[in-house]
């Protein structure tokens, strides 16, 4: 089952861990008292980078750790980026010996805080080891690495008093500079984040406010005592966190990811911002305040910090969601396709016609989707949209139903496209270009578009012939099968003779027709299965009828697309008043006139306020008035009395109790959905669910 993503806390947390960070690389109470300092820095926050361990090792343990190796590409990405980042600072310091880098990227990082990144790798891959013994001797393995730890940071000189131990530092030491690292103090905290422990939250805050108590005597004890080497561990840090990280897991609902992304950054870019404040202050003459005086410097440098992170998060592109927009449900394609493949004949497969962008509703995720549910043929109107599928990942055949010019004939072959033949002149021309393409050729029995005469077997048959085309298959479409009237369904049989004649025809000759297909949506609601290779259904899938005329064997299928805009105003106007473009609606009585983000440049027809067009708004229906503009409509919401600048406005789809149907939209434009939907405009963004 999918989790709901709850970790607003969490996230929040992670702003406060890295403004603790910015702290203890910057002492702000210094100035004023040094045990204050200490205790802020040295105890307070130490919680910070465990704390950011736990987290890494709860969100990968929530999904399993499967999802492991990506997290560590992305860290090592990060790491990588911040390495670059601090390379000027590296360079200015004096560089390190070729043994120092690789000692630096491995495990102290290349600047005092990129130590994180090595050591959350390595970490992360020891956690995961440790995970394959039991879970309690894991946690066992990773608390005494961590007391390893503890004798070489701020236990050390009680450490080295015990014979033995000193060698063993003295070891560790010539490989690190600190203790602090992946091996001996992110794993415990890894796992201890995985195990998530949630207690009561009176327990937890009883817990946080004695184990810290405890921990604040402990290092100002050991402080006193003088044998700290460093000072990140203590023996009751991983019970504060425990407790912390229950409280804060008690605590959560919803996400905030502003909070991650801003901590992320915070910690990333501080010590780049002391640099700055630092040589700003020098610059302005400042020192006395932005330096010497310690918590001005740290808020110098938080502020810079958050104010560059901040600048950073501005978002790049506007929501999707935001003016007008195209809702595309995955769930009802899958449930479209699957309903359309049980009434194929045993056999005939699904080609998905994806042409003019999957009638509006976005070639490339509708043909990712029916990919995954096995789908192997598609069917585009021209090269382009062929090419824009290949690119985008979709494999299997990709039939180009429309003219190919012969020139574009390499671009056919490289993207390994199919290409129906318009008639003999056009399959020559093709074969000339000598590249061993793949075509189906069209026949015409009666709609008299493109292909080659279906009653004229000799031509059809050089065809097949051609030195350089390889045919795949042999199609036809149908002109009337829409209908149910006597007279069209007579041409409809007819024209289905005449296709199977040719293909017999065919056979006789000893050209191989390869595989035959003639039916399109309303051939499989009209007709009984045909025993075709496959079925070219394009509106069908998306989950509408062209029209609202009766079909012979409807199905069950839902409709894909739903329209949406938004609201950007509402005004009163008096009884009386014209509104919009040419004096085409004057109110009646008072109204409420809602301006909505959407015009004919998105595709509606100009007319239809004019022909009853209608929205949903809160659940009500709402009259389209005056004239459409290109960007906007007027609606009227007088009875609609929430309606208020950013609701969601439904132009097609449902709301509450009511629907509009692309169907009922396209009969009052005197249209057919095919052409409503295919015409939406690229002005619209596409959310896919
Ligand atoms: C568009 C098209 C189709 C799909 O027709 P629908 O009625 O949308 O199923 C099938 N075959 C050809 C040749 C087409 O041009």
């Amino acid at each position: 089952m999918k989790q709901r993503s709850s970790h607003a806390a969490l996230d929040l947390f992670r702003v406060a861990a890295a403004v603790l960070v910015v702290a203890i690389h910057t002492s702000p109470l210094t100035s004023y008292t040094q045990a204050g300092d200490f205790f802020l820095t040295r105890i307070l926050g130490r919680v910070a980078v465990p704390f950011f361990f736990m987290v890494s090792g709860y969100f990968l343990a929530q999904k399993g750790w499967v999802s492991t190796r990506s997290f560590l590409k992305k860290t090592l990405a990060l790491y990588g980026g911040a390495v670059l980042l601090y390379l000027p600072l590296n360079w200015y310091q004096g560089g390190f010996s070729p043994w120092e880098w690789v000692r630096r990227l491995l495990v102290e990082g290349t600047l005092y805080h990129l130590w994180y990144f090595p050591a959350l790798v390595v970490g992360v891959l020891l956690a995961k080891g440790l995970l394959r013994l039991k879970l309690p001797l894991a946690l066992t393995g990773a608390a005494l690495l961590y007391l390893v730890g503890l004798g070489g940071d701020s236990y050390y000189g009680l450490a080295v008093q015990i014979p033995g131990l000193k060698a063993l530092y003295d070891g560790v030491f010539q490989l690190f500079s600190h203790t602090r690292n992946g091996l001996f103090f992110a794993p415990l905290f890894l796992l201890l984040g995985a195990v998530g422990i949630s207690l009561r939250p009176a327990v937890a805050a009883a817990g946080l406010a004695s184990s810290f108590a405890a921990m604040t005597a402990e290092a100002f004890l050991l402080r006193s005592f003088g044998v700290q080497r460093h000072d990140s561990m203590y023996l009751f840090l991983p019970l504060c966190m425990v407790f912390l990280f229950s409280l804060l897991l008690s605590a959560n609902s919803g996400e905030n990811r502003t909070g991650r992304r801003l901590s992320a950054l915070i910690y990333l870019l501080h010590p780049w911002c002391i640099v700055l404040v630092r040589g700003g202050a020098k610059v302005l003459r400042l020192n006395g305040l932005l330096i010497e005086n310690s918590l001005f410097h740290f808020a110098a440098v938080l502020t810079l910090s958050c104010l560059l992170s901040a600048l950073i998060l501005l978002p790049r592109r506007p929501r999707k969601d935001a003016r007008a927009w195209r809702e595309i449900d995955i769930g009802a394609l899958e449930t479209n396709a699957k309903a359309l493949r049980s009434v194929l004949s045993p056999g005939c497969r699904l080609m998905a016609v994806v042409k003019a962008d999957a009638y509006g509703h976005g070639a490339v995720p509708v043909a990712r989707a029916l990919q995954r549910q096995g789908i192997r043929e598609f069917a585009v109107a021209c090269l382009a949209e062929g090419v824009a599928l290949r690119r985008a990942g979709i494999r299997g055949t990709i039939l180009i139903l429309g003219y190919t010019d012969p020139t574009e004939a390499p671009l056919l072959f490289r993207y390994r496209l199919t290409q129906a033949v318009a008639d003999l002149s056009h399959a020559q021309a093709l074969s000339a270009r000598k590249l061993p393409l793949h075509v189906h050729v069209a026949v015409d029995t009666g709609l008299h578009r493109l292909g080659v005469d279906a009653g004229d077997h000799e031509q059809l048959a050089r065809l097949y012939r051609l030195r350089h085309l390889r045919v795949d298959g042999t199609f036809s479409h149908l002109s009337d099968c829409d209908s149910l009237c006597k007279e069209d369904m007579e041409r409809t049989r007819s024209q289905l003779e005449q296709f199977q004649e040719a293909v017999d025809a065919l056979r006789f000759m000893g050209c191989r027709p390869g595989k035959v297909h003639i039916q399109s949506s309303y051939a499989v609601w009209n007709l009984p299965p045909q025993r075709c290779d496959y079925a070219r259904i394009g509106i069908a899938l998306y989950g509408v009828y062209s029209s609202s005329s009766a079909v012979y064997h409807p199905l069950a299928l839902q409709p894909v697309l739903s329209l949406k805009s938004r609201v950007a105003s509402v005004r009163t106007l008096d009884a009386g008043e014209w509104a919009g473009y040419g004096k085409v609606f004057q109110t009646r009585r008072e109204t409420r006139l809602a301006t909505v983000s959407i015009g004919y440049a998105d595709g509606l027809p100009r007319d239809l306020p004019q022909r009853g067009g209608t929205v949903l708004i809160h659940g009500q229906r709402c009259p389209m008035v005056g004239r459409m503009f290109m960007d906007q409509l007027l609606v009227d919401v007088t009875d609609c009395a929430d309606a208020a600048a950013g609701d969601v406005v439904t132009l097609i789809g449902q709301d509450g109790p009511h629907c509009i149907s692309a169907e009922r939209l396209a009969v009052s434009c005197g249209t057919i959905t095919n052409e409503l939907l295919s015409r939406l405009g690229q002005r619209l963004t596409l959310i896919v669910r």
